[in-house]
């Protein structure tokens, strides 16, 4: 620790994302990544854009990113806030869109960067337990409150919630912000976009990252109201007003245009999970059922962390967090059929 420090950062407790290895010959089951690669129309658009264009600043508002989105989704342009990363999105939505006098509510299982993003920006927060099936029950949220976040589905679990139970939600905190967070809402649920014309209160985040295979070009977005979206706004403008240079610009926006690259890869990435649920069932794991690109199971017989740990040595690796009532889970991102063959096969052999 530096003696140049400041407090302030003296009692910073970082989020720690999960392992990158630099090894290729891993099977690489951590960290939610998308194994069939971007759409060739994006990786066009990427290259178009490198030339001498790039000595000029991009766009600070990305508009070709929030047409493309606003086409896709049909809302408009000021609805769509774009980031670099949806972490950075949900940064900004920290920052500045949950009130101060309430505690923010979010479930005890769920993100772990959501309580560091509130200690990073003074945000006073509560969790909520998750029911006995490790879901998310709305009536526990209804309660005052200074806004309430969630991934839909809810990660690690997987575990999704119907767009039913989160109108209700909206209906029972009028006053406050609902952050469904959809980082992974492409692999078979239902985003809850189409009510933002309803409830001026709802954001909605999505990432680049998984459904569209792009988490290392970090682009993520939002869509709200446009008060929402020009506070979220405000914010970036105070803090760095060219998040996404021109590479993210056009690649993101053409993943977007690519909508048969996105419908087979998805479709890919859902077939698979259910061989991988079904495998893993067979092997006496007991799975969540999930609507994400990741399984969380559990096995009556053998110890998680030891069993991540082995896995690690044949060169597998899966995700263990050592946190109360989920520490003999793992989450188990969903691979190639290939990738999943050779992690059931590991298994079975232990
Ligand atoms: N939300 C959730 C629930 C996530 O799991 C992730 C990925 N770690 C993110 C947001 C952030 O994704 P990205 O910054 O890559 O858009």
């Amino acid at each position: 620790m530096s003696r140049f420090w400041s407090p302030f950062v003296k009692d910073l407790v970082p989020y720690v994302p999960g392992e990158q290895p630099k090894l290729q010959r891993l099977v690489k089951l951590n960290t939610n990544e998308n194994p069939y690669g971007p759409s060739p129309r994006a990786l066009e658009a990427m290259r178009a854009e490198l030339n001498d264009s790039l000595r000029l600043y991009p766009d600070p508002n990305g508009e070709r990113l929030k047409n493309a989105v606003a086409a896709y989704y049909g809302v408009t342009p000021n609805q769509v806030f774009v980031g670099n990363g949806s972490d950075e999105v949900l940064a900004h939505a920290f920052h500045g869109l949950f009130q101060q006098e309430l505690p923010l509510l979010f479930p005890d299982i769920t993100y772990s960067f959501y309580p560091v993003y509130c200690n990073l920006y003074g945000v006073k927060f509560e969790t909520v337990a998750l029911d006995e099936g490790f879901q998310i029950d709305v009536a526990d949220y209804a309660r005052p409150n200074g806004g309430i976040i969630f991934p839909n589905p809810n990660a690690p679990t997987g575990r999704l919630l119907p767009l039913q139970a989160i109108e209700r939600l909206l209906q029972s905190s009028p006053d406050s912000v609902l952050l469904v967070d959809e980082a992974y809402i492409d692999f078979g649920g239902q985003t809850a976009i189409g009510l933002v014309d309803r409830y001026p209160n709802l954001l909605v985040t999505q990432t680049l990252s998984k459904s569209r295979s792009l988490a290392g070009l970090r682009v993520g977005i939002a869509v709200g109201h446009p008060e929402l979206i020009e506070a979220l706004e405000r914010i970036k403008n105070s803090f760095n007003s060219y998040p996404l240079d021109r590479l993210a610009i056009a690649g993101a926006a053409a993943s977007f245009e690519d909508r048969e690259h996105f419908e087979r890869t998805r479709q890919a990435v859902i077939g698979n999970r259910q061989v991988l649920v079904a495998g893993l069932e067979r092997l006496g794991f007991e799975v969540l059922p999930s609507t994400a690109n990741f399984v969380f199971a559990r096995h009556p017989g053998q110890d998680a962390a030891t069993l991540a740990a082995t896995l690690r040595e044949q060169g597998i690796i899966v995700r263990h967090f050592r946190q109360a009532r989920i520490e003999q889970f793992l989450r188990i991102t969903v691979g190639t059929p290939e990738q999943n063959q050779a992690l059931l096969e590991a298994l079975h052999t232990l």
